[in-house]
């Protein structure tokens, strides 16, 4: 391992297409990858612990590594501010660690222009039916709020033409084999058969209509 730089892999997807699940079992499974630990305003939860899951802080706190530069990204999300810091990355991945970072869309596109090195994966819920399905909940929201859920869905799906690859999270069994397979190649340097399964191109034309992916914009076309 000596000499080796880690790898910081991104993880993301639209609400609902079960990321968690699918992040905490590649990290159980592959011994050298672990997960990078952010920042966040957000209230801790029962069973999480302060360094652990989140480095949890107050919005002055977070407003201060802002402004002293230390975010390498970071976002908004339902209310919360949550960001991946240059220290949690740069550690591990300066002694030969590999990263899993499990981000939201925004912080997704921010890693995709400020690290080379990233590799960006995308999950994805099968159907738009399935998504619609999981983001109705319970049927107990107000019709306001899953609209507008609808709403962001749809803007987070279009950010899949910033990704590396794409994974159809239909049976989550699958879906971590994908990602697994994934990071080993990366890791090995031979991604000639993930790439023919598993790029972004070959799964929106796999997907057809199953879910309303707009067109790529010319600028993210002629990246790649
Ligand atoms: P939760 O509050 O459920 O732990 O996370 C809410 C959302 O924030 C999830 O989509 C999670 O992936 C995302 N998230 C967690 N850490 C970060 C981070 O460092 N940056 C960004 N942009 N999103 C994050």
């Amino acid at each position: 391992m000596s000499g080796r730089r880690g790898m910081p892999f991104v993880v993301s997807a639209p609400s609902g297409t079960g990321k968690t699940t699918v992040c905490r079992a590649v990290v159980d499974r592959d011994p050298q990858i672990e997960f990078s630990i952010s920042h966040t305003t957000r209230p801790m939860r029962p069973g999480e612990q302060d360094g652990v899951h989140y480095h949890f802080v107050s919005a002055e706190g977070f407003a201060e590594l802002i402004a002293a530069e230390g975010f390498v990204e970071h976002a908004e999300y339902a209310g919360n501010q949550y960001g991946t810091s240059w220290a949690a990355i740069e550690g591990p991945l300066g002694e030969g660690r590999d990263l899993l970072l499990e981000v939201e869309v925004q912080g997704a596109r921010q890693l995709r222009a400020r690290r080379e090195d990233a590799r960006l994966v995308f999950l994805l819920p099968p159907s738009w039916d399935e998504l619609e399905a999981r983001l109705r909940g319970r049927g107990t929201d107000p019709a306001d709020a899953i609209a507008k859920r609808l709403d962001v869905a749809h803007i987070e799906l279009a950010a899949i033409h910033q990704f590396d690859y794409a994974v159809v999270n239909d049976a989550v069994e699958n879906a971590i084999e994908a990602v697994c397979s994934i990071v080993q190649a990366e890791r090995s340097g031979r991604t000639e058969a993930v790439r023919e399964r598993y790029g972004r191109a070959a799964v929106i034309e796999a997907l057809g209509t199953a879910l309303p992916i707009p067109p790529a914009r010319a600028r993210s076309e002629s990246a790649g």
